[in-house]
């Protein structure tokens, strides 16, 4: 039987995060199984036909001083900084990032609707106080008004969630959706402002290789066979401390890590206590199937994203792939992610789905009739959302205070059961290393890690 101090489930950036961190600090084994036969997890790529597509766009937002020293480093001389150019089409036509900033452009009922709406948020009186732990929708309406609302926050994120809005929380929006001043919101309606709003108006992305180039980074920096890739984790007992793992067999721990998504793992893992069996029976997810589409004309020049709120599309979201790194796709091709929600247990009738995104993107004018499609697959992401219901937060805690007893650490974005970003989860390892290992003062960087400075592309 293999035995390891730390086993961890799971070979996307909390896992092997988590490896690295603990090699920093040195004293514990540990050994990484990955299901699949690449690492990389949601921040993986897939190569087809002269394309790079990942899974759905990634693009890194990097805030943290020692997260953004450790990516730069990881891929020194293969990142490109960018400004966000994110768009919402409604209504036929084109209005910049975020809704809520930037009417300009729409029809005049649309405009006059959205500002109406917003300015009575702020000069109405007889508002009764918003409960501690709004719903969103009734949180929405108090923060932008019923038309903001109606126009877009309702129907887009009813389209990304698939959940009644007044069954959600606002827990996951805090850095996700900005809230413009007054002045701001009444510039936007007359011009077309171009400012910057919320926690991603930049982004850097490789140059070359797609996001996997991190992953991979990641990975090259682990000690040979720390990580046991095509190895899928069968079952783990807790009692015993043993996990089964395809070609593996037994493999021993002292202390496990999970980073797969909570639902799987509470799932392949024994014993637990009725509570968190009942918790775990509260968790929801979503599914994202994104379909990846080559084509062969630069399509969507100078867009990198783009909203879609309104119902008679399909899809929630438009990416370009080619506009974050030419290398994307060969030259003279553009290549796209289409991006559709359902809840975790909706079957979704992909053939015909298809010809529905197909045909939207033909009535946007995205596509033309005459465009070939050189590259065209569906990539599921099966646990993409974790849903922010009103059970969530409370179904978490009782599974996390359980874990802990039993000394184990659930982290990431699956893991930790949460909305989260490439960085955050990076940093969850580190920080959970730390933990295991028993320090608190911040792991050092690896020689060689130093910053490279990068300049923003025209
Ligand atoms: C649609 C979408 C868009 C996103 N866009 C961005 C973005 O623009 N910027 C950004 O910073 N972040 C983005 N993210 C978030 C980012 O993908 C995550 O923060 C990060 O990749 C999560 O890593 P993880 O290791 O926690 O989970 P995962 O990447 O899910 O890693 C878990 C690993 O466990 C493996 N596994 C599963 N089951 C088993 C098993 N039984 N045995 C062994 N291994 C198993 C999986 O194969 C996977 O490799 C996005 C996420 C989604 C879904």
């Amino acid at each position: 039987m293999i035995k390891t101090d730390v086993l961890i489930l799971g070979g996307g950036l909390a896992g092997l995060s988590t490896a690295y961190h603990l090699n920093e600090c040195g004293g514990l084994s540990s050994l990484v199984v990955e299901k699949n036969a690449a690492v990389g997890g949601t921040a993986g790529s897939v190569k087809q036909g002269g394309f790079v597509f990942d899974y759905t766009g990634h693009l890194l937002h990097l805030h943290d001083p020692y997260g953004k020293n450790l990516v730069l480093g990881l891929l020194r001389g293969n990142l490109a900084a960018h400004e966000r150019s994110s768009w919402i089409y409604s209504r036929d036509v084109y209005t910049r990032y975020p809704f809520q900033a930037n009417t300009y452009g729409l029809p005049s009922k649309v405009v006059e609707d959205c500002l109406a709406g917003f300015f009575k948020t702020i000069h109405r009186l007889d508002w009764r106080p918003l409960s501690p732990r709004p719903s969103f929708r009734d949180w929405s309406l108090r923060q932008f008004g019923a038309g903001i609302s109606r126009h877009f926050m309702f129907p887009y994120n009813e389209k990304l969630w698939r959940t009644p809005l007044s069954r959600m929380t606002t827990e996951w929006q805090g850095r996700f959706v900005p809230k413009p001043a007054a002045s701001e919101v009444l510039y936007g309606a007359l011009a077309d402002q171009k400012k910057f709003f919320g926690y991603n108006a930049s982004f850097r992305y490789p140059k070359r290789g797609g996001i996997q180039v991190l992953p991979d980074a990641l990975a090259a920096r682990l000690k040979p066979g720390q990580i046991k890739t095509s190895s899928p984790v069968l079952s783990v007992d807790l009692r015993e401390r043993v996990a089964v793992a395809q070609g593996l067999g037994e493999v021993g721990f002292s202390r496990l890590v999970n980073t797969l998504p909570l639902v799987d793992f509470l799932d392949l893992a024994a014993p637990f206590p009725a509570a968190v069996r009942a918790a775990r029976a509260k968790l929801r997810y979503n599914t994202v199937y994104c379909l990846n589409l080559g084509v062969n004309r630069a399509a969507l020049p100078e867009k990198h994203w783009v909203y879609f709120p309104e119902k008679k599309y399909p899809f929630y979201r438009v990416g370009c792939y080619s506009n974050f790194a030419a290398a994307n796709a060969p030259q003279g091709t553009s290549s796209f992610y289409i991006e559709i929600s359902r809840r975790a247990w909706e079957k979704a009738d992909l053939p015909r789905l298809e010809n529905a995104v197909l045909s939207g993107l033909r009535s946007c004018r995205i596509l033309k009739s005459g465009d070939k499609l050189l590259s065209k697959f569906w990539m599921p992401i099966r646990c993409a959302y974790v849903v922010y219901d009103f059970e969530r937060t409370q179904a978490v805690e009782a599974i996390f205070k359980a874990l802990g007893k039993m000394g184990v650490e659930s982290i990431g974005r699956y893991g930790g059961w949460k909305y989260s970003f490439m960085e955050e989860t990076i940093l969850d390892g580190k920080r959970c290393a730390e933990r295991l290992a028993g320090r608190s003062q911040p792991a050092r960087l690896s020689p060689g890690d130093a910053q490279a400075e990068l300049k923003p592309l025209k």
